[in-house]
């Protein structure tokens, strides 16, 4: 018999995916097989294997009986098969999450299991709102329901929740809001009472309604208010006033396209997301290595050595054999992130030109060498690296190594058309980005004159132009940060 796999039952934490443990990391790191559902931010799956089986099974704004079976004979069956399972759920498992069903399905199967609580939104969400569950002498207890009635239609003792004195946090409550706040209201709590709605906590589509019992009701309709929604009532809504802060991070609400390629992109995704954004990854282009090996020998004949990009320092770092091979050469690099990668092979460069332009790079060069000494470039098949000009500008001999390729990814219109409709903001770091992108849309401006676009620098604006984009944000500095600055 095949040995028995084993199951985390995990939370994720709502909306903003740094709210994740590390445990909860770990356990979807681990897992040959992730169950998930739609109140987590998918960005917390990309730290799955590669071949990991994902499986959703989201269960939409009800109760869910019958996916719940499901999920529960999914997590069992996916056990048996030996595999390592993480049922990732959005907030705590045990808040309002039937992690208490799964676990008994498990036992009953004589599975394996670890439960990872998660940050629930019944405290979190709140939080992100600027509003703290308890308060020194405002709340001295917080009370967190479920606004569903049970399947048999029974319903809380209202009498004695309207006479607590803390503050009452109210999941799954927006369908039955009128009935909440009645039910207070006829039961003496004073209909002054200020209560908040909070709907997609944590999220770029986070949106904080107001009021108090008397109002919400109309407020709520007004707005449209939909699940899913935290629902808070006590005092501690006015200290929003002060305490707002998500709302105010730079780049709150905004959702912007990653378009590079994917073993880069996470590092970008993770600064939009840090300043309240959201990150879309789509990638345009794919690195492919181009280099065999680095010879020792021909290393010898040259006086300097410059890398214009990241992905070139990776290369040809990963190539050569003995660091001390390069010791003789003067090093220059183009832009912030190559220097800080050569810095990690504790390599300083000698000059880093101010402009992020390979021609910069070459003409500093020629500050670091004498006359006829021979200058190496580390570059991509597509850098505008023109050897033979610098060759004929200055007295040294120019020389370059290609050591990656960028393939560019063509996709279906169509699959790019819909990702387009979930961002407000498209950013290109490179020409060869623009042009995939182009490609994949068929040249069709007119489908994304409502989107805005942001350039890493002029050499990737002047393609966009070219297409007859328009450049709405062009970074300062060429790189990452240089265009998160120009966004915001
Ligand atoms: N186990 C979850 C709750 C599941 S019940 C937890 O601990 O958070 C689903 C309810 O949670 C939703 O109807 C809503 O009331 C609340 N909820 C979850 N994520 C939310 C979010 N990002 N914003 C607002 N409410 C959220």
């Amino acid at each position: 018999m095949n040995k028995k796999g084993k199951v985390y039952i995990m939370g994720a934490g709502p909306g903003d995916a740094e709210l994740l443990t590390l445990k909860g990391k770990r356990a979807i790191e681990e897992a040959d097989c992730i169950v998930y559902d739609r109140l987590i931010n998918n960005r917390i799956l990309n730290y799955a294997k590669k071949d990991a089986e994902m499986i959703y099974l989201g269960k939409g704004n009800c109760e869910g009986g019958v996916i719940q079976d499901e999920i529960n004979k999914t997590i069992v069956e996916k056990a048996l098969e030996g595999k390592v399972v993480a049922r990732v759920k959005g907030g705590d498992p045990f808040v309002f999450g039937r992690g208490g069903e799964e676990i008994q399905a498990l036992f009953e199967n004589g599975i394996e299991f670890e439960e990872i609580p998660g940050i629930t939104s019944s405290i979190s969400v709140p939080a992100y709102a600027g509003i703290p569950v308890t308060h020194r002498g405002l709340a001295r207890s917080f009370h967190v329901f479920t606004g569903h009635t049970m399947a048999d239609g029974s319903w809380h003792n209202f009498e004695a929740i309207a006479k607590l004195d803390g503050t009452l946090v109210f999941l799954m409550g927006i369908k039955n809001l009128p009935i909440i706040v009645n039910d207070l209201i006829t039961n003496g709590k004073d209909p002054k009472t200020p209560i908040a709605i909070i709907e997609k906590g944590a999220t770029a589509d986070q949106r904080v309604t107001i009021g108090t019992l008397e109002n919400i009701v109309n407020l709520a309709q007004e707005r449209k208010i939909v699940p899913p929604a935290i629902t808070i009532i006590g005092e501690v809504v006015n200290l929003r006033d002060t305490f707002k802060w998500f709302e105010d991070t730079q780049l709150f609400g905004k959702k912007v396209l990653v378009t590079r390629d994917r073993r880069q992109a996470g590092e970008f995704s993770d600064k939009i997301e840090k300043m309240g954004g959201v990150a879309v990854e789509l990638p345009f282009i794919e690195i492919e290595s181009t280099l065999d090996k680095v010879d020792k020998e021909m290393l010898k004949s040259y006086s300097a050595l410059l890398f214009n990009s990241p992905n070139g320092v990776r290369e040809f770092m990963n190539k050569i054999e003995d660091i001390r091979d390069i010791a003789h050469l003067k090093i220059g690099a183009v832009g912030s992130k190559t220097k800080e990668l050569l810095e990690g092979y504790k390599i300083k460069a000698d000059f880093i030109p101010t402009e992020y332009l390979v021609e910069r790079l070459a003409e500093e060069a020629v500050n670091h060498t004498q006359v006829g000494e021979k200058i190496l470039i580390i570059t991509s098949d597509i850098s505008p690296c023109d050897t033979d000009k610098f060759n004929s500008i200055y007295d040294r001999h120019f020389d370059k190594i290609v050591a990656y390729k960028t393939k560019k990814i063509i996709r279906e219109k169509e699959e790019v058309l819909n990702t387009l409709k979930k961002v407000e903001v498209v950013t290109f770091l490179s020409s060869s980005t623009v042009d995939a992108f182009m490609a994949s849309i068929e040249n069709d401006v007119e489908a994304v004159k409502n989107i805005k676009f942001a350039s890493i620098g002029p050499v990737t604006s002047e393609t966009m132009r070219k297409y007859g984009l328009t450049v709405d944000f062009e970074a300062k500095v060429y790189d990452v940060n240089g265009i998160i600055e120009a966004i915001k």
